[in-house]
């Protein structure tokens, strides 16, 4: 089968034949309907591999939709011409967060070398996926996978993100959403839906403004070094309740605590550069101000994400690459020209 695959550090990834896998006991196959590009890749391969204990090659990919066409033995519960989507953060399913379906925070998958399709065992990106247990597939029904794979990340990191914040973003509130990117567009979206705030988006264009403004953003401001001025000139003195900074570099984070109002959530979603932080302590961060960087979501989320794509509140931007056209995908994503989401359709 073709697979894209990341090979040699520094280097862009590959369209290359491979072995089509089977699946092994209690594993499930299936053969790719769609799958996302996400910028949390680019971030993975501008680093060295070591620092994830990721093997090269690898195939890349961690948001996947597909057809189920062969079960492991043992398997059961699943249909063969199931449609599916993948949900990516891959746990034990044994330990007390996997337990919650929060599988994204299981404390033994380290330990027990399980690592999501894509981001250390063979990702989606490819004409057919191993998935590691019928546990980790939602299915979809009539659902369009293209329009539907970007849930598994682009919409689950922001639906979890949102979620606990709910109680801040009353009525009358201000939502700040830094980067209006493949999940930054989603976000917009799910605030409008599961909340009244009124949403700031920042990005580094026009181009990019105007899109925010497209999925729900109800101002739209530049995202420089005066951006967090322009934001208070918006917010007054409140500031905003919820910031969402979906780029993580030290200038966002900095804006994302200089437009924070009292008793704030600052969630720090974006990867940046992996060492930039938020600064918190008295006086120099607003009163119960909190910062946090999550990650992923978890196993019901998702189940409700496909929930609220069935109910048709979610119009997701996708751009579509066929599998040879993969590497240009990424050089779109790396560009920051893409509208939405990238996706790779076998
Ligand atoms: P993307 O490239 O689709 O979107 C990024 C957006 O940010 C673009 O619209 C870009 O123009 C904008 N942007 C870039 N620099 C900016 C700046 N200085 N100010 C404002 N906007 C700026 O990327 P994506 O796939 O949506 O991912 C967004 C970030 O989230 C990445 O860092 C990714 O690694 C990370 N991520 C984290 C998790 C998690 O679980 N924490 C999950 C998925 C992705
Ligand atoms: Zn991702
Ligand atoms: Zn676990």
């Amino acid at each position: 089968m073709k697979a894209l695959q990341y090979v040699t550090v520094g280097a862009e990834p590959e369209v290359r034949e491979i072995p089509t896998p089977e699946p092994g006991p209690g594993e499930v196959l299936l053969r790719v309907t769609a799958a996302g590009v996400c910028h949390s890749d680019d971030f993975v391969m501008n680093n060295p591999p070591e620092q994830f204990g990721i093997e090269l090659p690898l195939t890349l990919g961690h948001e996947g939709a597909g057809q189920v066409t062969a079960l492991g033995e043992g398997v059961r519960g699943i249909d063969i011409g199931t449609n599916v989507v993948v949900y990516g953060p891959w746990g034990c399913g044994n330990c007390w967060f996997c337990a919650q379906g929060q599988e994204n925070y299981c404390s033994r998958a380290a330990e027990l070398g399980i690592m999501p399709p894509g981001l250390g065992s063979p990702g989606a990106i490819a004409e057919y996926l191993i998935v590691d247990s019928p546990r980790h597939l939602v299915p979809i029904g009539d659902l369009d996978p293209v329009a539907t794979v970007p849930l598994t990340d682009a919409g689950l990191t922001p639906y979890h993100a949102i979620k606990r914040s709910l109680d801040k973003i009353r009525p009358g509130s201000w939502t700040v959403v830094i980067g209006s990117g493949g999940l930054g567009h989603v976000a917009i979206q799910l605030l409008r839906y599961l909340s009244s705030t009124r949403i700031i988006a920042l990005d580094v264009n026009d181009e990019k403004l105007e899109f925010a403004r497209s999925v729900g953003a109800h101002e739209a401001v530049l995202s420089d070094d005066r951006a967090a001025g322009n934001v208070r000139k918006i917010t007054g003195p409140a500031g905003a309740s919820l910031v969402l900074d979906f780029v993580g570099f030290q200038p966002t984070i900095d804006t994302a605590m200089a437009v924070a109002g009292v008793d704030s959530d600052v969630t720090i979603v974006g990867i940046g550069d992996g060492k930039s932080a938020a600064r918190v302590g008295f006086g120099i961060s607003p009163y119960e101000t909190t910062a946090t960087a999550p990650y992923w979501g978890a196993r019901a989320e998702l189940i409700e994400l496909i929930d609220l794509a069935h109910a048709g509140v979610l119009d997701i931007a996708t751009e579509r690459f066929s599998l040879d056209e993969a590497p240009e995908a990424y050089r779109r994503l790396a560009a920051g020209t893409l509208r939405g989401r990238a996706v790779v359709v076998p």
